[in-house]
């Protein structure tokens, strides 16, 4: 798929990350980023519970093995709203979104004819580079749990943690990735337009009823990234399109 053919971007810029660490003195002790096979669930498991898929989140810091994780399967769901940012930002014509939200939904599902490639243009330079910052966006906001050593969610007795202090993580963790990339970038636009889709993939990937007790508000974590750099007016109608655009593809993705 085709995060793998962009390794070497991503590589790049995950070196990038590491020297910003090294640069701010930041101890990071990760021991490596993976895009596991059991990040996805079981056929038999969505056979069961077709939206079990939808809990899984995009990327999670795993503090045993002390390793990241990304989801494949989210950043599928990436490629498309990269690929969404890369049409709009150019004033390209992007008003197939119903087909976007049709393949968003049999990606989703898993179905076989969900492939990447049919989408035009997937070779521009700058996408893959939208592409990539968005995925070290993720990688770095999860690098930021390391960093802070904040804890899971749950405690020993696995009780969930005070929510406020759990939102104010993510918070943290947001704002430790987006100095990083907006840095490694030297202010490159693909790069801020990089952070909006792992911003705006949430609204696809989120799960009302879990989601909220340990994670902000998306517009509240937007809001908070608006600290960084300046919205423009491009980039405003950008996150309007994709806010209407998942809120299609709540309503229509799951399995009743
Ligand atoms: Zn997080």
């Amino acid at each position: 798929m085709r995060i793998f053919e962009l390794t070497n971007i991503l590589n790049a810029m995950i070196d990038e990350i590491s020297n910003y660490c090294n640069r701010h003195e930041i101890v990071l002790n990760v021991n490596e980023v993976t895009f596991g096979d059991d990040y996805i669930p079981f056929e038999w498991i969505l056979r069961d519970n077709p939206n079990a898929r939808r809990s899984e989140g995009i990327a999670k810091y795993i503090r045993n093995t002390n390793s990241i994780s990304i989801s494949p399967l989210s950043s599928q769901m990436i490629w498309y709203i990269a690929w969404l940012a890369y049409r709009i930002k150019n004033n390209y014509d992007y008003d197939n979104s119903e087909y976007i939200i049709q393949q968003l939904i049999a990606v989703d599902k898993g179905e076989n004819n969900a492939p990447l490639n049919l989408l035009p243009n997937w070779d521009s330079n700058e996408l893959n580079d939208i592409f990539c910052y968005a995925m070290s966006f993720l990688i770095c906001h999860e690098l930021g749990h390391a960093v802070y050593h904040h804890p899971g969610y749950y405690d020993e007795e696995l009780n969930l943690r005070d929510p406020e202090m759990l939102k104010a993580n993510e918070l943290e963790a947001d704002s430790f990735a987006a100095n990083c990339i907006i840095e490694i970038s030297n202010n490159d636009e693909s790069a801020k337009y990089g952070i909006l889709v792992a911003q705006l993939a949430i609204l696809f990937i989120r799960n009302e009823n879990v989601t909220y007790n340990t994670h902000p508000e998306p517009a509240t974590r937007l809001e908070n990234i608006r600290q960084y750099f300046d919205f423009t007016d491009i980039m405003q109608i950008f996150i309007e399109i994709v806010q209407d655009l998942s809120q299609n593809y709540l309503d229509n993705r799951f399995v009743h």
